[in-house]
């Protein structure tokens, strides 16, 4: 038995008056367990979901088995059912109808389900010294030395002259082929290596080996092109004029797994941020009774800066809340200023071996829960939404109040970069919101780190956002 220690009055002050996340396996152990649960359904989601159309496609059967319907504008809907609407194969919105009516505000949960990746060229195959290669324009902040020498895989759509829309799909299953970027020996790498790391693969050096057996023929040119398109016409139909008509996606073949002795990590290529989109899918789905109508959205193209019409820089997501505000004769206005919206996206978690780029003092942790980042931005938080105090206090308070282990970060220290998420094109929408998301490590590499905790409690605050 020991005796309990007297506080000395320094320590029940300082108690009362300091701060500091608590960490989960520390602080709730039971978690622990709770957390590898849930995670497992989330790496097969990655697995399911390498692109945005995939996980377009995954969330449609998750929301049809629970129920959900098409949207359908003539009907009239009661609080509790379940609705989504699909924009163009690659976002998805979906909605729950709460006890309080629309005009009252809605709450929105946003996250993305596009990743960087590489994407073919519109004419990608050519032959060089006996070797096919696919030509690549990368999508997103990727750091290009990183993808050399990974296995990739092929994901994508090819709408065909007769408007017939093929799958492509080869690299994820079992036996299957992947594909390569060719990198240099270290022994022939003297003039690479005097290269800055930015340049250590460059854009038109990220050309993927495709075949390297040619088509037995001496009239034929290129032998080991036409090799490879028949390979590719045996298994697809599909010819070289196609690709001009197709959306291929290059992306590490890896699944996802579990990582470190403990098991405590997911390791997988595109978590940024298909985790906060699973987390969000699943607290959409279990949302019963929720008070306000719920908006869950998975958007495309945030990796790019939102753009395009199934980015959260169109005119969808508006026009979709305009509609369910129409459908109740409420004023979308009122709507939009009376809602709020989590930005669901994940920020840089505090890496020790690149310390320098962290200021420790604001930097979210692996296994202190989500990350609340008030704003973005770069260069004195130019491009940032930058939540208001208001806010912030809303979103603490639903968190608190569920018991969700959260933390508040920002993205690395003053002036070493930043970034921006799709929080600034909803607060144009007259919308409050604020981004909260899973903290990650390798953000935005082949192979992401994320802590199934962190997951976990992200689910956990979603769930409590949509009570
Ligand atoms: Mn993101
Ligand atoms: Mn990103």
């Amino acid at each position: 038995m020991t005796e309990e220690k007297k506080k000395s009055a320094g320590k029940v002050l300082e108690e009362q008056l300091t701060w500091k996340f608590p960490h989960i396996a520390k602080d709730a152990p039971a978690q622990v367990e709770e957390a590898a649960a849930f995670c497992e359904g989330y790496k097969a989601f990655l697995d399911r979901g390498k692109t945005e159309r995939e996980c377009v496609k995954a969330a449609v059967e998750m929301l049809k088995a629970a129920g959900y319907e098409e949207l359908d504008e003539t009907r009239s809907y009661q609080p509790g059912d379940k609705v989504y609407q699909v924009n163009r194969g690659k976002a998805i919105l979906m909605t729950t109808f709460g006890e309080k009516p629309i005009s009252e505000g809605i709450r929105i949960n946003g996250a993305h389900i596009d990743s960087p990746r590489l994407d073919l060229k519109p004419n990608p195959v050519y032959e060089k010294q006996d070797i096919a290669y696919f030509k690549t324009h990368y999508y997103g902040g990727i750091r290009k030395y990183q993808w050399g020498t990974v296995p990739l895989a092929m994901h994508g759509v090819v709408v065909k002259k007769n408007g017939e829309t093929v799958s492509i799909c080869i690299g994820e299953e079992p036996g299957d082929p992947v594909f390569c970027i060719s990198d240099l020996l270290p022994h022939l790498a003297a003039k690479q290596n005097e290269r800055k790391l930015s340049e250590g693969l460059r854009g038109e050096e990220l050309n993927i080996i495709i075949g390297s057996i040619p088509y037995a023929d001496e009239e034929v040119k290129e032998p080991v092109k036409l090799m490879a398109l028949k390979l590719l016409h045996d298994k697809y139909g599909i010819t070289e004029a196609d690709f001009y008509r197709a959306e291929i996606e290059m992306v590490p073949a890896q699944k996802a797994v579990d990582v470190g002795l403990d098991r405590s990590l997911v390791g997988a290529y595109g978590q940024d941020d298909r985790v906060c989109a699973y987390t969000a899918l699943i607290a959409e789905i279990e949302a019963k009774h929720p008070t306000y109508t719920t908006v869950t959205v998975l958007t495309d193209k945030e990796e790019i800066g939102s753009e395009g019409n199934t980015g959260m820089n169109s005119h969808y997501f508006g026009h979709y809340v305009e509609r369910l505000a129409q459908m109740q004769g409420a004023d979308p206005k009122d709507v939009f200023a009376k809602s709020m919206c989590l930005s669901a996206d994940v920020n840089a978690a505090y890496d020790p071996t690149f310390a320098d780029a962290f200021e420790v003092n604001n930097s979210s942790f692996i296994n202190k829960g989500c990350v609340l980042t008030k704003y973005t931005g770069a260069r004195g938080k130019s491009g940032a939404s930058d939540a208001s105090a208001e806010t912030m206090a809303k979103v603490i308070r639903i968190m608190d109040g569920a018991g969700v282990y959260w933390q508040a970060g920002e993205l690395g220290a003053v002036d070493q970069g930043g970034g921006g998420t799709i929080a600034k094109f909803v607060a144009h929408l007259n919308i409050d919101v604020v981004d909260l998301g899973v903290p990650i490590v390798s953000m935005h590499a082949p192979f992401e780190l994320a802590s199934k905790l962190d997951v976990y409690n992200t689910y956990r605050a979603f769930q409590a956002f949509y009570l």
